[in-house]
């Protein structure tokens, strides 16, 4: 059965999009050809975009930011979840209704230079989604024009080919083929970001004052928090797959919670000139954990600055990172004893043979930065680990090291907590 998507019925109580535990797994094949891997791209994911603000959907390359947005518009169907718009279950739609979803969202992608047909006109192609809806040829060119010069364009320019226009200019004409059909949700996937910079402000300002003339809603998914900044109303963090803080951008850049959120946020330069009240810069260490096995507990908890010492554990959060650190390298088998055994021979002046086991776990423990524990228990299970490390047992140490230096963000996932107007998934904000 198809549900209708008729006009528009949406007001400050009823967002015009409504996402509910969306889900995307992909199930990948091994090289042998045996499925076996379940990639969790996208994870109870839950957020609205309300009518006339512009939503920004962050997180770093491969956190799944672009596979909500393709699910939620259907390029790609979801594993799970719900997906309302304007208050009607998007998966119920089908024949005219879905058309009519279609023509009520626009989408403007990452690189325009291969989204025109070099064959063809630009009027052509900013026309085509009317083409779709079933419009009458001879209407097109009038709309064409008109959306062209709304743009920064010219109406001459719907005769010429894409290979005449530049980057910026390119993007300005996928805007025009994104508003052809009137929407009222745009889906902007990173649409600054494979231009030039010195263009890059223009096209953010012309999306920005694009939205408000066509009153639109705007979902802006972006790696880059210069551009949330710029143009969003509201902005929701994601990390591998989940969403961790939703709050209004002025709340979450003066007062952010998560410290995913703040890691992000430290790679911004703060234009405060006051050190009193400037944003700390934090540095963000290790790589994107594997989604297709993300890490238990706070997927975070492999990377977190801050993340929590178990309450058995008389050590500063610092040092208790910097064994984390650690642990991390040797469940995934990446310390490089062969390096760090010619650094440490070089430093003693003697051969890479006469390097012992301790001199090597010394070097492992620098290479780490892990400080002497001031708790005698946990700095002799440290020693002892550490000297497994330098004699390649890792499986062994990786069991004494989370036997005495397992975080709770491991084991639990944290609950999600409001405040204010935002809302946030740490156990810092509940214990
Ligand atoms: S739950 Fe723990 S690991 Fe996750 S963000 Fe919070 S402090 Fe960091």
């Amino acid at each position: 059965m198809s549900s209708e998507v008729t006009g528009r019925a949406v007001d400050a109580e009823t967002p015009l999009l409504t996402v509910e535990g969306l889900e995307k797994h992909y199930v990948e094949e091994s090289f042998l050809g045996r499925e076996h891997e379940r990639v969790r791209a996208v994870d109870r994911v839950s957020f609205t975009v309300r009518e006339g603000e512009t939503l920004g959907l962050v997180g770093e390359s491969g956190c799944g930011k672009s596979t909500v947005a393709r699910t939620l518009l259907r390029l790609e169907e979801p594993t799970g979840g719900t997906v309302r718009f304007d208050g009607t279950p998007v998966e119920s739609l089908s024949g005219a209704a879905r058309r009519e979803f279609r023509r009520r969202t626009g989408t403007v992608f990452q690189d325009p230079a291969s989204s025109f047909d070099p064959r063809m006109t630009v009027g052509r192609s900013v026309a085509e989604p009317l083409r779709v809806q079933g419009v009458a040829e001879d209407r097109h060119r009038p709309v064409v024009t008109d959306l062209l010069e709304r743009v920064g364009l010219e109406a001459s320019d719907a005769d010429r080919y894409p290979h005449e226009f530049s980057g910026g200019q390119k993007q300005r004409l996928a805007l025009a083929r994104a508003l052809v059909t009137n929407p009222d949700l745009l889906v902007a996937d990173e649409p600054v970001s494979a231009l030039d910079v010195s263009v890059q402000a223009s096209v953010l300002g012309l999306l920005d004052e694009v939205k408000d003339r066509f009153d639109l809603s705007m979902l802006l998914v972006t790696h880059d928090m210069g551009v949330v900044r710029q143009v969003c109303d509201r902005v929701a963090v994601m990390y591998l797959g989940e969403l961790v803080e939703v709050a209004p951008t002025e709340t979450l850049f003066r007062d952010p919670r998560h410290p995913y959120t703040r890691a992000l946020l430290g790679a911004v330069p703060d234009p405060d000139p006051d050190p009193a009240t400037r944003r700390e810069t934090v540095e963000l260490r290790g790589d994107v954990p594997d989604p297709s096995d993300p890490p238990g507990g706070c997927r975070f908890h492999t990377r977190c600055p801050e993340v929590v010492p178990p309450g058995s554990l008389d050590v500063e959060q610092s040092a208790f990172r910097a064994v984390m650190d650690l642990r991390v390298a040797v469940r995934s088998g990446r310390v490089d004893l062969e390096t760090l055994r010619s650094r440490a021979a070089e430093r003693a002046d003697v051969t890479t043979a006469a390097v012992g086991v301790d001199r090597l776990a010394s070097a492992v423990r620098e290479r780490f930065g892990i400080p002497e524990l001031s708790d005698e228990e946990a700095e002799a299970c440290l020693a002892a680990a550490l000297r497994e490390v330098a004699a390649g047992e890792f499986e062994d140490a990786s069991d004494r090291l989370a036997a005495q230096f397992t975080s709770p963000c491991e084991t639990r996932s944290p609950p999600e907590s409001e405040f204010g107007t935002g809302r946030v998934r740490c156990h810092l904000e509940t214990e």
